[in-house]
């Protein structure tokens, strides 16, 4: 194998604000392994508030040694090298191993998610996401998205009842929140929860700060809302945390290491009785497409990133008006 890597910076079309802040894209890494004439590209998405950059995953790359595979490579042998070659440097990971498996797939004829015996369903659909910004700012983002399905709404910030009922000014369908651990405490979190339960929301994803367990345990047991993991729930490992004090969990490829890892996670999830998102952080379509083949495996995808981002220079997913996925 041969490896060669660029660094690359996502637009956004409209500067994203969440409860974190506001940002105008997205650094990332992008990684092309190739065997005689066959290639694969992956790629690292790198926000701001993860502790990995451009220079991380440039190391990370380097130290790996993978000339001594060739066409006839086990994948799992590879994918294991990989993630136990450093420990951390989870998006490093998932840039390597989505490369990796756009090979494997490239050099047997098939799909990823064929790989994993898995279906791509043709009803698959993303939400679509409705950052923070003025009531003016929300209201043509929610009218732009007419005819999406599922809306997610972030909120977590001073004015999120405003924010919901200027929302519920243009639309009446079915919306999740994602308070991106916005909400300080459990009570005064579990008063906003009781009330968007009136509002024909379906979940409320990562309320509180995510090293906050025994908070979000309280407010699974008192909401009449599902609550959602994202940013407490990382890696496999996680879901032994994770799993007594929430209803469910989102998985992202660059915060567990790759696709086999999401894969892992979803298996277990199901086992435990947990509702599951594949979730995205602004990628462009090679990171987001390589998600989206699990899609068979999740309740609801949150697969927007290629959508709200100007310059992808892949073309690997396609969305209709209502948010259905092709790739
Ligand atoms: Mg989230």
């Amino acid at each position: 194998m041969e490896v060669f890597t660029r660094e690359y910076f996502l637009e956004f079309k409209e500067p994203f604000k969440i409860a974190h802040g506001v940002r105008k894209g997205t650094d990332c890494i992008h990684v092309r392994i190739s065997i005689d004439d066959y290639e694969g590209w992956g790629e690292a998405v790198l926000p701001p508030y993860l502790p990995e950059n451009k220079q991380s995953v440039l190391q990370f790359i380097k130290q790996l040694n993978l000339s001594c595979y060739n066409q006839d490579f086990d994948l799992n042998e590879v994918l294991d090298y990989v993630m136990n070659s450093q420990p951390e440097n989870f998006a490093a990971k998932a840039a390597v191993d989505i490369a990796v498996h756009n090979l494997y797939a490239s050099i047997h004829k098939a799909t990823i998610h064929s790989i994993y015996n898995l279906d791509l369903p043709e009803d698959a659909f993303t939400t679509y996401t409705i950052g923070m910004g003025t009531i003016k700012e929300i209201q043509t983002k929610v009218k732009f998205a007419s005819n999406f399905k599922l809306l997610k709404v972030k909120l977590g910030g001073e004015n999120d009842r405003a924010i919901i009922n200027a929302v519920r000014e243009i639309t009446d369908k079915p919306i999740c929140i994602d308070a991106n651990q916005g909400w300080e405490t459990k009570k005064p979190a579990l008063e906003i929860i009781n009330w968007l339960a009136t509002q024909n929301v379906l979940f409320i994803e990562q309320p509180l700060r995510k090293e906050d367990f025994t908070g979000h345990k309280w407010l699974k047991q008192n909401s009449p809302l599902p609550i959602i993991a994202d940013e407490s729930i990382q890696i496999f490992e996680d879901l032994e945390k994770v799993k007594d004090c929430f209803d469910g969990i989102n998985v992202k490829l660059m915060k567990c290491g790759g696709i086999r890892e999401i894969y892992r996670i979803l298996q277990i999830a199901k086992q435990l009785n947990l509702s599951t998102l594949i979730g995205c952080m602004s990628g462009s379509s090679c990171a987001v497409s390589a998600a989206a083949n699990l899609a068979s495996l999740a309740n609801y995808l949150d697969l927007d990133g290629p959508l709200l981002i100007k310059n992808d220079c892949f073309c690997r997913i396609e969305y209709s008006e209502s948010g259905i996925i092709t790739l």
